[in-house]
């Protein structure tokens, strides 16, 4: 609950003082209509990624392209302490979920999903003082009207950026055996949608999906926040 009350403390501060994160003018609300602009402008032209599913079976969801002013919005929210900023965007994406295309197929599918924030290993979570998926997550699912649940899924592997990887093997060893379903956290839920902030290669959530198969909970589906635009990652 640390970081629900930094975070509290935060939009309370960011209220009061009345200044955006990013470009600190002032603003009736999270972000200034400027910086919320310039966001909105990497929105993908599609919710869905028709190209790049998970897996035949997992449909995989992006909000954003991870570029330009979401991408700086993405380091200010983690490097420079500002998580509100990814309750800000999380709105988005719950409004993006109920307008999407796909938003009769999602809701009848997804109808009793609960929805799991890829976690952050409690070191990260201790040095940083918020896991930004979480938040996202948790914001989303109240928009969306989604249950939210951020302790089925555990990380007991700190491992490094996959972005510092270099190969695919590389990746996949990073991560292997790194998430746990803990014994007395199991849920009679069996379907779920995992939720991140960026989606680059995919191995974090392949590792996510092959642990809570071991569980026998089937990920339905995966929604992030953002997808670098190329293929053949
Ligand atoms: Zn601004």
């Amino acid at each position: 609950m640390q970081w629900f009350i930094r975070l509290a403390n935060t939009i309370n501060d960011s209220l009061w003082q009345a200044n955006c994160p990013l470009c600190k003018r002032p603003t009736d609300g999270i972000l200034c209509k400027d910086c919320d602009r310039q966001i909105t402008a990497y929105q993908s032209p599609n919710f869905l990624q028709i190209d790049y599913p998970i897996s035949p079976e997992t449909p995989l969801y992006s909000w954003g392209i991870y570029d330009g002013a979401l991408k700086r919005a993405i380091a200010a929210c983690k490097y420079d302490n500002h998580p509100e900023i990814m309750a800000a965007i999380a709105i988005k994406i719950a409004e993006t979920w109920k307008r999407s295309p796909d938003a009769q197929f999602l809701k009848k599918s997804f109808k009793k999903s609960l929805v799991i924030p890829i976690p952050l290993h409690p070191n990260k979570l201790k040095s940083r003082g918020f896991n930004q998926a979480e938040i996202l997550a948790r914001h989303f699912c109240k928009s969306a009207n989604l249950p939210c649940n951020s302790q089925l899924l555990q990380r007991t592997k700190d491992t490094k950026a996959q972005m510092q990887t270099k190969t695919k093997q590389e990746r996949e060893a990073n991560l292997a055996k790194a998430f746990i379903v803990p014994s007395n956290r199991h849920s009679h839920q069996r379907d779920v949608i995992l939720f991140d902030d960026i989606y680059t290669t995919g191995a974090t959530i392949r590792e996510a999906i092959a642990t809570l198969a071991a569980s026998n909970i089937t990920v339905q589906g995966v929604i992030v926040l953002s997808r670098p635009q190329f293929k053949n990652y």
